[in-house]
């Protein structure tokens, strides 16, 4: 089989607009499946990488990295999936599969670096494509199921957003007795709000105005404050057991690490673009940790997507067609989203 162009939406350079075009998909391999996308979540990374914020960046750009569809061919020695099964794909499509990290699930923190989804080299050498695309080639293994009792539009959020804010709220243990706090509530604080209430802790949505409050109440936070307003850091001194951020504004750290309890966690999985200061008096009293994390590994997207399934959860959703993603960037800029847009690929 040879390689196939196939439609999908590029940057053709740094900070221009998405049009229309075709890339090539490679042959489906012996472990590979072939995706026929149906939706495809906008990420605010997508934003940062087609107008170059981190560098280095592959042109023509095919972004996104929250991808659901349904297997139209498999190739021979695929054993995991069959044609007509539901999967996604989040941020990457493969990594080296030998080191510690990867042998323990954990292939986001791949030693030799994962292959990204897109803007990204594949083992090949080639440049990867994303989700803003009609058809995608995967390996198998990094290919998740997505359960029926899942809608297709809004399960693909879950594989990006949905996996960054699991991960950390499983490994720190946000459950039944634990003080959450999700600040910022946008495509991933949304995600972080249903999914801390879900596991059963008391959730509390830090945001600059009260602005979202009705919508974070209804999303399953207990408690919503706005952070432009300095009685909150009093009121709300030594709460949280936890606390993840979702902002890539830079936060001022002293501040929020007085807001945990003895023994708790400050866990970022936003970041500003440049460094931050920190007074460590703020971590040595309390012996509290300031950490980071980034998305998850493939069983534990599957875990993800399961529970989820299990306690009917999606993202909130803003189908478009594909010729609107210029304007949804803008609108995602500007926070202008409720909370997440998905392209429905139909339409490339
Ligand atoms: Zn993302
Ligand atoms: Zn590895």
């Amino acid at each position: 089989m040879s390689v196939t162009q196939v439609a999908a939406y590029a940057a053709p350079a740094p900070k221009a607009p998405l049009e229309r075009t075709t890339v090539p998909r490679r042959p489906v391999g012996a472990h590979d499946v072939l995706i026929d996308i149906k939706f495809a979540g906008i990420c605010h990374s997508d934003i940062h990488q087609v107008t170059d914020g981190w560098g280095e960046g592959i042109y023509p750009m095919v972004p996104g990295h929250e991808i659901a569809g349904v297997i139209t061919e498999v190739g021979p020695e695929v054993t995991k999936f069959a044609v007509g099964d539901r999967v996604g794909v989040g941020c990457f499509v493969d990594s080296c599969r030998e080191c510690e990290q990867c042998l323990a699930g954990q292939e986001q923190f791949c030693a030799k670096g994962m292959t990204g989804t897109y803007n990204s080299l594949d083992r090949n050498g080639e440049p990867t494509y994303g989700g803003y695309s009609t058809h995608v080639v995967v390996d198998e293994n990094y290919t998740v199921r997505i359960p029926d009792a899942l809608p297709l539009d809004v399960a693909a959020p879950l594989l990006c957003a949905g996996i960054t804010l699991y991960s950390p709220l499983k490994h720190w243990q946000a459950g039944p007795g634990k003080q959450v706090a999700i600040v910022g509530l946008g495509g991933l604080g949304h995600m972080g709000v249903k999914l801390a209430h879900a596991l059963g802790a008391e959730v509390t949505v830090l945001s600059q105005t009260l602005r979202k409050q009705e919508d974070g109440l209804k999303l399953g936070a207990d408690h919503f404050y706005a952070t432009s307003d300095e009685a909150t850091f009093k009121e709300l001194a030594g709460r949280f057991d936890l606390i993840v951020s979702t902002v890539s504004a830079p936060l001022p750290f002293d501040a929020y690490l007085g807001l945990l309890k003895v023994d708790g966690a400050l866990v970022n999985v936003g970041a500003p673009e440049e460094p931050v200061s920190l007074n460590l008096f703020s971590v040595i009293g309390g012996r509290k940790t300031l950490a980071g994390s980034m998305i998850g590994g493939i069983a534990e997207t599957q875990e993800m997507l399961d529970f989820c399934a299990e306690h009917g959860l999606g993202a909130d959703i803003e189908v478009i067609r594909a010729e609107e993603v210029n304007e949804a960037y803008v609108r995602v800029q500007s926070g202008d989203v409720r909370y997440r847009f998905v392209i429905d690929t139909s339409t490339i």
